[in-house]
């Protein structure tokens, strides 16, 4: 989730931005030559019901497939009722002129982790059998860093029970096929806002979503690691017991995310075969036990199939959403013994939102492979904008891996629907 004028303090406003990379990349655009919209642009990770009002244009949108991502109580409905009307059923959607244009994601962000208790271990935060108010407070001193102040938990909502949710959420995703689980993750930078003034409220803007920031000043406080790892391994389970795909936020977490997946996975790996091995199996001419390669887990080395789908504890598919990690980190995920294929997606508000962003970006879209990338415009609002964005971001991929804007259409679709469908 990347917000330009709702939530977030972690990036700056993109529309001056937008318009500078736009002068930029004018000669590369031109050498490039116009969008090949025909062939499918996918946005893999959006947030247009954060603006209802520009639900509408979806229709008239040139990108073909958008996928909408819920984050809190307030957006749950409003993505489940895009999804009623325009979810795709399957991968035609992909390839022809459908009137079906949106992937749901259903999910709860970080940011809002503390307004969930977790009722699904032995202890619990929260006991909704007990009085109200002081189980309010002792949930919200329990999940926020530092103690809140009195004043700063009246401003908060009651918790809902994580249960609810994960059920809640089950139920959607059976009946959206197509859906997967997003945007969950963790984020160590973000702080709560401060609750509305007596005179904010009524100056808000109507058209945008509630729950977001709003331009709200920041509290000191924000979710301790412990509890978003439980919101999210929750979720993480969720989608490994329906073996659906995961959009996932990270930020500076980058190392307790990787170990939240990796705790899910422990006892799963795969069985590497190096190369060498292969050989040797395929002469029958040795024993293979004895080589000092077998421990290869480089390039080089080939993995074992996995079998039909089964429930698992861990997501089968992972994208990790505007990934701004150095290419050694996503190295670490490409690990031939991980049982879950992770793709990494890029948008230009994220990846490419600051002076000198550029050279960090070029290096990871080369360390990238070809058949783990995807693309996305993480805005807050569906049209005309989120397709400019969408347009850039392929631009900029492509340019850095030296393909035609075609092979890059393609190459991603190609991608997105083996995130989806497996
Ligand atoms: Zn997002």
């Amino acid at each position: 989730m990347f917000v330009t004028f709702l939530l977030s303090t972690m990036c700056p406003p993109t529309g001056q931005q937008t318009e500078q990379r736009h002068g930029d990349n004018e000669s590369n655009d031109e050498r490039m030559g116009p969008f090949p919209w025909s062939l499918g642009a996918i946005d893999a990770h959006c947030h247009p019901t954060d603006t209802m009002s520009s639900i509408a244009s979806i229709n008239e949108m040139r990108t073909r497939v958008l996928t909408i991502m819920s984050t809190r109580s307030q957006d749950q409905d409003l993505v489940l009722s895009v999804a009623a009307q325009q979810a795709v059923q399957n991968q035609t959607a992909f390839t022809e002129h459908s009137p079906e244009k949106v992937v749901p994601a259903f999910g709860w962000h970080p940011w809002f982790s503390h307004q969930l208790y977790d009722d699904t271990g032995d202890e619990t935060t929260y006991d909704p059998n007990q009085d109200a108010e002081e189980q309010k407070t002792k949930h919200y001193t329990t999940v926020l860093s530092h103690t809140p102040d009195p004043e700063f938990i009246a401003t908060l909502a009651a918790p809902r029970p994580l249960s609810g949710f994960i059920d809640e959420t089950r139920r959607r995703l059976v009946s959206f096929p197509t859906a997967l689980v997003g945007e969950i993750g963790l984020d160590r930078g973000f702080r709560l806002p401060q609750g509305w003034g007596p005179d904010e409220q009524p100056q808000r803007n109507e058209d945008i979503t509630p729950g977001g920031r709003e331009g709200r000043l920041l509290s000191p406080y924000h979710v301790n690691m412990t509890h978003q790892v439980q919101v999210f391994k929750a979720q993480l389970r969720l989608a490994g017991d329906l073996g659906r795909a995961v959009s996932i936020h990270g930020v500076q977490a980058h190392g307790v995310l990787f170990d939240a997946l990796s705790s899910l996975w422990k006892g799963h790996e795969k069985e590497v075969i190096s190369r060498r091995k292969e050989r040797l199996v395929a002469v029958g001419a040795e024993d293979f036990s004895s080589s000092d390669e077998d421990d290869d887990d480089g390039g080089g080395a080939s993995v074992k199939e996995l079998g039909p789908f089964q429930p698992k504890p861990f997501p089968p598919r992972v994208c990790l959403h505007s990934f701004s990690g150095p290419p050694q980190m996503l190295k670490q995920y490409l690990n031939p013994t991980i049982p879950a294929r992770v793709f990494f997606s890029f948008s230009m508000v994220v990846n490419l939102s600051s002076p000198g962003s550029e050279t960090k970006f070029a290096d990871v879209i080369r360390a990238c492979p070809d058949d783990r990338l995807l693309v996305e415009s993480d805005l807050h609002t569906a049209g005309h904008e989120a397709d400019k964005m969408l347009e850039q971001i392929y631009r900029q991929v492509c340019k850095y891996k030296g393909w035609t804007l075609a092979i890059g259409l393609e190459k991603i679709r190609k991608n997105y629907v083996e995130f989806i469908f497996g």
